[in-house]
């Protein structure tokens, strides 16, 4: 979400473009126009941001706020309907809400807006806070905060969301109590004024501030604050300024660990203060697991993309030649190139990888992933190498097992396809892969320096689910 930028627009177009690997099958923009009655309009693609340009309602977006959101479908059909973001209608206009994350109450919530008959017009748990807001909003005549902060009571799950109102001045920013999915917030100014940002990656904070920079031309643009939406915090802003609320109940920070180990942009940050990247973080993950299994290939390479920061860390570690000898196949159609394997078409699935057959022809070879869920793309990709004539190979994940399902915003939702839990035994994981297959453990994951036990999420790694699963019992 960006608000008070007079190119508001076109920076928004560029913050859902940085994050589309967070979700590539969709594309939403909502605005807010001040001139016009603080009219809410939503735009809505298939596809990638870019396919917004040639979109007509794209182009009657107007205002002074702008929110995106890019979606993987992980509640609800792949349809239009449930491309974010999601607006409801009350007698003094529309409430529109972009959300991040999975609710697991969604049953109860129903029911609690069907006996009020509150309807719902998608599947999607985004569109149920956005009414249950409205309903707190508008039958319990409450402030949006307070509306807020009531809904934060009753839903259960993950969410990091960005929401306003026609009826409202402001625009809002939350975050759930136990913080599992990630959200920033930053100031950022020229020498016209102060802008804000709400994403859900430092990355796209940046292709603000540079859009910014470039309008301004006078080269004085500074982020004045960067920060993490804290859980349970609701954030609001307005032309006044920036007004923060807290969370009248327990709150924790126990962000998704997929999010450090695959989700998020190796040039995001991880650490704040520090200013570490997701990327220096990852490649520690690949010391750590050459540190906990001591193989030394003759070559390592890895799982184009999300698995090279931590393979070029073992290699590093291991003191073997890292060489990029897995391409992603260039001659697969331009919508497929770079997709992540939930998204990729069949066509794609299969013929996604080349393998550089000089670079590991006669060697024993090491190759590793940011992680092995169902399992598919490491088989793949083991057959393949094994038609180059190794001499050897071993894969790596640098990841725990993934035994159990994710309900809090990622995709993985049905154990049998998961190639840990399916399995009964580790050796019966090597044998469907086809060689090898070496884990780093969840205990020396914990050792690594800056992740800490006890501050992430890593219920499909432990099955410690650390909000309870009230619609899957
Ligand atoms: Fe992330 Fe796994 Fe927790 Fe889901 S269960 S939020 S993928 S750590
Ligand atoms: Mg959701």
């Amino acid at each position: 979400m960006i608000y008070g930028h007079p190119l508001g627009k076109q920076i928004i177009l560029r913050m859902a473009a940085a994050l589309q690997h967070r979700g590539q099958s969709a594309t939403g923009i909502a605005s807010r126009d001040p001139k016009a009655n603080r009219m809410i309009e939503v735009a809505k693609v298939h596809g990638r941001a870019n396919l917004l340009l040639g979109d007509p309602d794209f182009q009657g977006l107007a205002g002074n706020v702008f929110m995106t959101h890019t979606r993987y479908p992980t509640q609800g059909k792949d349809s239009k309907r449930n491309i974010q973001p999601h607006y409801t209608l009350a007698a003094q206009g529309k409430l529109v809400i972009a959300s991040n994350g999975d609710v697991v109450n969604m049953n109860e919530l129903g029911a609690f807006l069907d006996e009020r008959n509150f309807r719902r017009y998608t599947d999607n748990d985004a569109e149920l806070m956005a009414t249950l807001i409205k309903w707190h909003a508008i039958i319990g005549k409450k402030e949006l905060p307070e509306a807020i902060h009531a809904v934060m009571g009753q839903v259960r799950g993950a969410y990091s969301s960005v929401l306003f109102a026609e009826w409202d001045e402001r625009v809002y920013a939350f975050r759930d109590p136990n913080g599992i999915r990630p959200l920033y917030y930053a100031e950022i100014s020229d020498s016209r004024g102060t802008y804000y940002v709400v994403a859900s990656e430092t990355v796209a904070i940046n292709v603000a501030r540079e859009h910014i920079d470039v309008a301004d031309r006078t080269g004085d643009v500074r982020i004045d604050v960067l920060r993490e939406v804290q859980p349970g915090e609701i954030l609001s802003i307005g032309r006044d300024g920036v007004k923060s609320y807290g969370y009248q109940g327990e709150c924790r920070s126990l962000l998704c660990l997929m999010e450090l180990l695959y989700l998020s942009r190796p040039d995001s940050l991880f650490d704040l203060g520090q200013e570490i990247s997701f990327s220096t973080m990852r490649r520690r993950l690949g010391a750590a697991t050459f540190a906990e299994h001591k193989i030394r290939p003759d070559v390592f390479c890895c799982v184009p993309r999300s698995g090279r920061p931590a393979s070029i860390g073992y290699a590093a570690s291991a003191r073997v030649p890292y060489e990029e000898a897995i391409i992603q196949n260039p001659d697969l159609p331009a919508d497929q190139q770079g997709l992540r394997d939930f998204i990729v078409s069949e066509r794609g699935k299969l013929e996604k990888f080349r393998v550089i057959r000089d670079c590991v022809q006669g060697r024993h070879v090491g190759v590793g992933d940011d992680s092995i869920v169902e399992g598919i793309t490491s088989r793949r990709l083991v057959r393949i190498l094994r038609s180059c004539r190794i001499s050897d190979l071993n894969f790596f994940a640098f990841a725990p097992p993934y035994c159990y399902p994710c309900y809090y915003g990622l995709h993985t939702k049905d154990s049998r396809t998961l190639v840990a839990a399916r399995c009964a035994s580790h050796e019966e994981i090597e044998r469907w892969i086809g060689c090898g297959v070496h884990y780093l453990s969840v205990d020396r994951l914990y050792e690594i320096k800056d992740i800490a036990r006890g501050r992430f999420c890593d219920a499909c790694f432990t099955g410690n689910y650390p909000v309870p699963l009230e619609d899957h019992l």
